[in-house]
């Protein structure tokens, strides 16, 4: 696409962006054509779509921001192709929700701003998407999801679980990616989470998941899961990874349970000879979130190129919090308080890192725009869609 239509394009979508109705009113008319044209179609998704409302948006955004270098949405919408035959959706649906798309920007732009150099721009980002969704979901490479069985249930905090899984046959993950789960307690409303560990040939998976207040699933993971239920896994999504090849050494931080992408990377690297050196910012609002810092440290004591230090926002609990908080181990470094990216933006440019992010979606922008605030190059940030 030449930067003309790139720009039609995004102005397009960005004046529905900050419309405060805009979104909803996008999201209501695509979904609308689309279920109208095939009503097949809703029935694959869940009886509230809320979320898949939110997710649409949040999917478009990237694509906007990568029309100048369509590489990085190309694989991002294969992936999310792939992704969403755990609901039934197939390639030949995604024609039916390009046009449905279409149909929803023209209404809402209207005949007196919808000129042809719009509409074709349009049609060429529409068939990008369309086409790369459908080519993920052609891709025969995994089964659409996977079963496993919780084999283990640890509540680690009063709205925090460690919950281990036994998949039927192993799930190929990458360290560093997610995946969608879907549990019996709440069908079709499947929900992301990061492996804490790598794959492995035993199919062992571990995540660790946070109750998210008037969320429908994490409650339902943290309070009422069960050993024995049987969960579906499906197809790894996300690419955060340490390139080996760049010569770079690394700067992971992680907020809360954002502990789970980089631990699995962490462990994968100690199975390996020799790795960059590793600086690990265990991240959380308390002293309690830093619930996995033992684990943290044992694993640096092994592995001499990982250095780990916890911060903190606050110095003490909340008032609620049942759980003692862990103390930081004799020998490791001393608990720093403060907001993590003012903390480790304090500490240097990190210009010479490549940086990890991962946590809650406030955590990773807040930190994401305080690093690049001090000197970090952007494009050496990585994190997860937000
Ligand atoms: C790439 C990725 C990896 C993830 N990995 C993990 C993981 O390893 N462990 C884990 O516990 N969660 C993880 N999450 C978050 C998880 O997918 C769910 O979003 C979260 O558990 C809430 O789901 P819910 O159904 O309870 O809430 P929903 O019913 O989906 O949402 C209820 C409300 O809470 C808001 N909300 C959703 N998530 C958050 C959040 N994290 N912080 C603040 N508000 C939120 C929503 O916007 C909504 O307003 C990950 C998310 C992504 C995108």
């Amino acid at each position: 696409m030449d930067s003309r239509a790139v720009a039609l394009v995004r102005a397009n979508f960005r004046a529905v962006v900050e419309s405060p109705t805009g979104p909803q009113w996008l999201t209501n008319r695509f979904y609308g054509h689309m279920f109208g044209e095939d009503p097949n179609i809703r029935q694959l998704f869940p009886a509230t779509m809320e979320m898949q409302r939110e997710r649409f948006m949040d999917a478009m955004a990237y694509v906007m921001d990568c029309l100048d270098n369509p590489g990085p949405a190309v694989k991002f919408l294969e992936q999310l192709g792939r992704d969403h035959r755990k609901y039934g959706v197939e390639a030949g649906h995604y024609p039916v929700a390009g046009r449905a798309l279409l149909s929803a920007l023209r209404a809402y732009t209207g005949p007196a701003f919808w000129t042809d150099n719009i509409d074709v721009a349009w049609r060429q980002v529409i068939d990008m998407i369309t086409t790369s969704l459908a080519a993920g979901a052609e891709s025969d490479e995994f089964p659409a999801h996977w079963p496993a069985t919780v084999v283990g249930h640890r509540r680690v905090l009063d709205d925090l679980a460690v919950i281990r899984l036994q998949s039927d046959t192993p799930v190929p993950y990458a360290a560093g990616q997610y995946v969608p789960i879907g549990i019996p307690q709440r069908p079709k409303m499947w929900r992301y989470l990061s492996p804490a560990i790598p794959s492995n040939q035993y199919g062992e998976i571990e995540f660790h998941v946070r109750k998210v207040r008037g969320g429908w699933v994490s409650p339902s993971i943290v309070n009422e899961t069960q050993v024995g239920d049987r969960w579906m896994v499906g197809a790894p999504l996300g690419g955060l990874r340490v390139d080996h090849e760049s010569g770079r050494d690394v700067l992971m931080i992680s907020g809360g349970t954002g502990i789970a992408p980089l631990r699995a990377q962490l462990m994968e690297m100690g199975q390996r000879g020799v790795n960059p050196r590793v600086h690990l910012f265990l991240a959380g609002h308390s002293p309690c979130d830093l619930y996995d810092v033992h684990n943290m440290w044992q694993l640096s004591l092994s592995n001499p190129w990982l250095t780990v230090i916890p911060v903190c926002e606050s110095e003490t609990d909340p008032w609620w919090n049942s759980q003692p908080a862990p103390e930081p181990p004799p020998g490791m470094h001393h608990r720093l308080i403060g907001p993590i990216g003012e903390v480790v933006a304090g500490l240097g440019a990190w210009s010479d890192r490549q940086v990890q992010i991962a946590g809650a979606p406030a955590m990773i922008n807040a930190t994401r725009r305080a690093l690049i605030a001090g000197g970090t190059p952007a494009d050496q940030i990585q994190t997860d869609p937000v």
